[in-house]
């Protein structure tokens, strides 16, 4: 089992860890701040550096079938530390930063729509909900208004642990029916917008919504009878 570090401090970009296996499928460290692909958010890219100063590129960060090790994927042919070995995890910050400032941004667009969420994703700078929103006609200029609107409130965002009983009981807080709340540890974890927001949630997200910076509503895409898909940007990738 992997300690995420991730999920207790989203802003750690470098961290020490010991080698517990080592594999070209994945390599797998006590502890980890890279995030591991899940809820519609991709795993993290970093790199390894060894005590000799060599660097291992890890280009995905993903869970093994055990949900609780996360393994560490390398380039492929990369050399591979040995089990046991200490090295520095540096996470590629850029990428992950843009990620928490779109996802987060995927939470705020949860407010604007308050509609059944049935699906979605992050993408580097970029991300889209899936929303059950029936007859409810949503203009692309209106929504980017108001969704920059609440950024610039600069809400804090933060986090607190809720045994699954909580959570169980009461079923209003998850607003996405696709994408399940991690749980089956006991504990899950709920991410608050101050204000605005409240559900479980296992992804990165900033500090603040002001971190997001302008974003944009790039599309809104017909699925179906009575869903939509809305697709956003961040202007400033
Ligand atoms: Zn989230």
């Amino acid at each position: 089992m992997t300690q995420a570090l991730f999920r207790d401090d989203a802003y750690r970009a470098e961290a020490e860890a010991m080698v517990m296996s080592s594999e070209p499928r994945g390599v797998a460290l006590d502890c980890t701040i890279f995030y591991a692909q899940g809820g519609g958010q991709s795993g993290d890219r970093a790199t390894l550096m060894l005590e000799d100063g060599a660097a291992v590129p890890i280009v995905n960060t993903i869970y093994d079938s055990d949900r609780a090790t996360i393994l560490h994927v390398p380039a492929e042919g990369a050399a591979l530390p040995r089990p046991g070995a200490r090295v520095i995890a540096r996470i590629d910050w850029d990428l992950r930063y843009q990620r928490m400032r779109a996802h987060t941004a995927l939470h705020l667009l949860s407010v604007v729509l308050p509609y059944p969420v049935t699906g979605g994703s992050v993408g580097d700078a970029e991300g889209r909900l899936d929303f059950d929103s029936g007859e409810a006609v949503l203009d692309k200029a209106n929504v980017e208004r108001r969704l920059n609107e609440l950024i610039a409130l600069n809400a804090a965002v933060s986090q607190r642990w809720i045994a699954d009983e909580e959570l169980m009981a009461n079923p209003g807080l998850i607003k996405t029916m696709s994408v399940k709340p991690p749980m089956g540890s006991g504990r899950v974890r709920l991410v608050a917008i101050d204000g605005l927001d409240l559900q479980p949630c296992g992804g990165t997200h900033v500090a603040r919504t002001g971190e997001i910076g302008r974003a944009l509503v790039t599309g809104i895409e017909k699925k179906g009878k009575i869903n939509r898909r809305v697709r956003i940007a961040l202007a400033n990738a």
